[in-house]
């Protein structure tokens, strides 16, 4: 019995198996589908200076509207993504486009707005990154004192020699580089003193709980310290009240980003929106 039963354990592991295997092929065959069918699109989610209440920057993210899927969140298709190397082309692809729209936004009226994307883990890792960076910096023509490039802070850890290295390279190409997700990896502070970056981006999961989770307030209030103290700018993703907004404003937070100034949106809408943009909306 025991025997009959655990053969059809194996059974329904194997058929669980193939299928994950079968949705995860199909996927990655959609996925290389996407680029040539250009389902890809970026959307653009505004940052402000909490001191001058002006948008200073805005952060490109990636969204794929898929015919079999719909829309797909980056968080799904990305780890895909890298597990089949399609994140080179994705990777490239996001990078060229950001630095156009940016182009774009430059030669209209935002001629000093900087443009944020964000780097895989398997990219930043390849040996030939920076070269990688700067041969899209010549294909564009961008202002590369316009652009930052995010990594996360488990990224930038894992090898340590290595993140140095690039970051140096890219920095001295003189791009900006932004710590992301900051808090939900090792939040280590030989990372803030070894790598040459710029600014700290606070997990939006500790802004979401710092108006009510004293523990929250307390990590927020001690990373702003702690960066400003290091010469290095912080930024807080994910505000979506003006509590938060206000507490970060106390904390001398020196940019935010989230729901409460406006959600990601296509190219037109952010246009519309920086336009129509008052500094009363962090006032
Ligand atoms: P991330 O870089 O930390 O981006 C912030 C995420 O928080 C975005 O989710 C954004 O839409 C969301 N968000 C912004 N404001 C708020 C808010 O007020 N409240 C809440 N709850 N969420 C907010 P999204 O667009 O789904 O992206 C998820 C992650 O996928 C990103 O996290 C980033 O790690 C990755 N990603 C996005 N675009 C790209 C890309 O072009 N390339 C790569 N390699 N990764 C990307
Ligand atoms: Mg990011
Ligand atoms: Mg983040
Ligand atoms: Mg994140």
């Amino acid at each position: 019995k025991a025997k009959e039963s655990g053969r059809n354990q194996m059974i329904v592991y194997t058929e669980e198996l193939s299928s994950k295997v079968k949705q995860n092929y199909n996927l990655s065959t959609n996925l290389r589908k996407a680029i040539e069918r250009n389902e890809f699109s970026l959307h653009y989610q505004p940052q402000v200076d909490l001191r001058s209440g002006s948008v200073i920057g805005v952060e490109a993210l990636i969204r794929w509207n898929s015919p079999e899927y719909g829309m797909v969140p980056p968080g799904e298709f990305i780890p895909y993504a890298e597990e089949s190397g399609l994140i080179v082309p994705i990777s490239k692809w996001v990078l060229k486009e950001a630095c156009l729209q940016l182009m774009k936004w430059q030669a209209q009226r935002f001629p000093t707005l900087v443009m944020s994307v964000n780097i895989s883990a398997q990219q930043f890792r390849s040996a030939g990154f920076s070269k990688w960076i700067k041969s899209v910096l010549d294909e564009t023509g961008v202002d590369p004192n316009l652009l930052c490039l995010e990594i996360t802070e488990t990224t930038a850890i894992q090898d340590m020699e290595h993140s140095v290295q690039m970051l140096k390279e890219i920095v001295h190409l003189g791009l900006y580089i932004a710590i992301d997700d900051f808090g939900t990896g090792y939040s280590s502070l030989v990372l803030l003193k070894r790598l040459p970056i710029h600014m700290v981006k606070i997990d939006k999961s500790f802004i979401r709980d710092m108006s009510g989770d004293q523990d929250d307030a307390a990590i927020v209030k001690a990373v702003i310290a702690m960066s400003h103290s290091l010469g290095l700018s912080v930024i807080a993703e994910g505000v979506e009240g003006r509590e938060q907004l206000e507490q970060l404003k106390t904390l001398e937070c020196d940019y935010i980003q989230g729901y409460y100034l406006g959600k990601p949106m296509p190219s037109d809408a952010f246009t519309a929106y920086i336009q129509s943009y008052s500094k009363d909306a962090v006032r």
